[in-house]
């Protein structure tokens, strides 16, 4: 891995206040652990709270709107995430596309939206596993991703991250082989190179999401194009969240 590892921890439907002493501890180990870029996409209510105990790690929002401001009741736009403290936005998730219809059209006007507002991206991509077993995950992917990814982006390579999270990977404890996610952020790399050339497109961090867990992250952190990981239940307490910190860390030693 050229750059910094990029751990972040998506805490999805999952925190009230009680949680903030979970995020100052784990900005505390990532204090201990500046190899690694850490970062928390707590619900948008704890979006405020863990900004302001952050003095390392970054906050990020899990979605938003991809209007400014208008008529959208019980929305949230890019603008109001970044004034929460936000830094990036995550998008695409497999949970948005399903729990709310969201098509790749849609998260592709809320990446420009993000990007407008100057915050980052965490583009979610990934397949069903009826899709894989009929062989067809990589031409699945990357359909996905050219349809979601914005084409016009200022320094694309440094404010977009693209995560590959196969859908029945997600909070199941399954993962693809290693050789099974090397192959595919090999195949959206060459698709990035495609969209954004060669400079930027080799910049664009791959994250692997999916049932990262402390004790199969170096393996997976370890696999070709892998710049981080994408976490869910792994990030909700501080011991296991720091543990896949530590192993991307150990990586950066080797
Ligand atoms: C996720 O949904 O982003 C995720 C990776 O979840 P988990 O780590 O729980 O599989």
């Amino acid at each position: 891995m050229a750059e910094r590892p990029f751990i972040v921890g998506n805490w999805k439907m999952n925190g009230t206040r009680a949680m903030l002493s979970e995020a100052r501890a784990i900005d505390r180990g990532a204090q201990r652990l500046m190899k690694v870029e850490v970062a928390l996409a707590p619900p948008h209510t704890l979006i405020h709270a863990v900004h302001r105990e952050a003095e390392q790690i970054g906050v990020g929002a899990q979605d938003c709107h991809a209007e400014p401001d208008g008529a959208h009741t019980g929305d949230v736009s890019a603008t109001m995430v970044a004034d929460a403290g936000a830094k990036f936005v995550i998008l695409g998730h497999s949970e948005r596309r399903q729990d709310h219809g969201e098509t790749s059209k849609l998260v592709r006007s809320k990446a420009q939206a993000v990007f407008d507002a100057g915050l980052k991206v965490i583009l979610c991509c990934g397949e069903t596993e009826e899709t894989r077993d009929a062989g067809k995950a990589e031409a699945f992917v990357t359909r996905q991703l050219r349809d979601s990814l914005p084409t016009e982006v200022e320094q694309v390579g440094e404010r977009l991250s693209v995560a590959y999270e196969p859908i029945w990977a997600i909070g199941t404890g399954r993962t693809p082989t290693v050789e099974d996610v090397a192959a595919m952020h090999n195949a959206i790399r060459a698709l990035l190179v495609e969209l954004y050339g060669e400079e930027d497109g080799a910049e664009i961090r791959i994250l692997y999401g999916g049932s990262v867990k402390p004790d199969n992250a170096a393996e997976l952190l370890a696999a070709d194009n892998v710049g981080g990981a994408l976490v869910g239940g792994a990030s909700l307490t501080a011991e296991s969240f720091l543990g896949i910190v530590i192993a991307a860390a150990e990586l950066q030693d080797r």
